[in-house]
């Protein structure tokens, strides 16, 4: 399990209605961020996976006027396609009174909050296939989440849906993970399908402790803990090579931001201009991207997304 508790104050953004942030030209690719201020209405006093880290990344994202974000909640109906991961009776099960592991705990409404998240995924990435910039800005995140199990902070897994619905479309998915855990969730749901290729670079050992080998087309790169800076970005390279050498139609990107060197629950040292780096490297593949918040603990979060998102655009 994770296992470390915080507890960090930072305000919060009181977001009523869709807006657009000041755009700096008329020519550039459009930015689109989906998220809904509803998302911070859960917390487990003490959790590292707190309302903050959605409330203050998106107060970060006003205040730069360089970015030109339109920001919107996310419309789309998750329940239509959230069944080609989690059967239904696991996702009406999740909103109950019993934690689900150490680190995961119940909550009132999680049912929603999940399925929000799963919807935001889904918007992005119709939101790249227009040609937009798009960027998921949810709570709770998904890629350890698999078909009937709740674990490391996530309840349903939005990027494995949203790859799989790309999939059903008759689109070539290439899932790029770089949050420092392995998405085992994720893996485990897009195992075998066909037209997805999922790559993760991770700390090993670190939880979940799985994605030490490659197995079909599931590509992964563990890295070890306290290792050269160097070592973790490579490894995001090498899982965005084979993801060309795929041949894809769209990228999705579980984008967790808990490699960085202050992050509290892993041991890599990433900077912030790494995510710089992994955002411009996909812009510079000229293939539809999307990504999705998945970890990041640090209070630097809000910073680290926005050198991604600068990246990106
Ligand atoms: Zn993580």
């Amino acid at each position: 399990m994770y296992g470390v508790a915080m507890s960090v104050e930072s305000p919060l953004l009181v977001l009523s209605e869709p807006m657009v942030l000041p755009h700096s030209s008329l020519d550039e690719q459009i930015m689109k961020i989906f998220t809904d201020i509803a998302c911070i209405d859960y917390e487990r006093p003490g959790h590292p996976e707190r309302p903050q880290r959605v409330g203050a990344t998106l107060e970060r994202l006003e205040t730069d006027k360089a970015l030109g974000a339109v920001i919107s909640k996310p419309l789309a109906d998750a329940t239509e396609f959230v069944e080609l991961v989690h059967p239904y009776d696991f996702v009406k099960g999740l909103s109950r009174s019993q934690d689900f592991d150490a680190d995961t705990p119940a909550h009132e409404g999680i049912e929603t909050h999940a399925l929000r998240s799963v919807a935001g995924a889904l918007d992005a990435m119709e939101s790249a296939l227009a040609g937009e910039v798009a960027f998921s800005l949810l709570r709770p995140p998904g890629h350890h989440a698999s078909a009937e199990t709740a674990m490391g902070f996530c309840y349903l897994n939005q990027i494995a849906v949203a790859a799989k619905v790309g999939a059903r479309k008759g689109l070539v998915v290439g899932v790029l993970d770089f949050d420092v855990h392995h998405g085992n969730g994720t893996e485990a749901s897009v195992l075998g399908a066909e037209g997805i290729l999922y790559t993760s670079v991770h700390q090993s050992p670190a939880f979940p402790n799985t994605g030490n080998h490659s197995r079909g087309n599931c590509k992964n790169y563990p890295i070890r803990p306290h290792g050269r800076r160097q070592d973790f970005a490579d490894g995001v390279m090498r899982c965005l090579d084979d993801i060309l050498a795929f041949g894809p139609d769209l990228i999705a990107v579980s984008a967790g931001f808990d490699a960085f060197r202050g992050d509290p629950l892993a041991q890599e040292n990433l900077e912030g201009e790494d995510y710089f780096t992994f955002g411009r490297a996909l812009k510079d593949t000229g293939v539809p991207t999307f990504s999705v918040l998945e970890g990041g603990y640090s209070d630097d979060l809000p910073q680290l997304v926005l050198e991604y998102l600068k990246g990106l655009s």
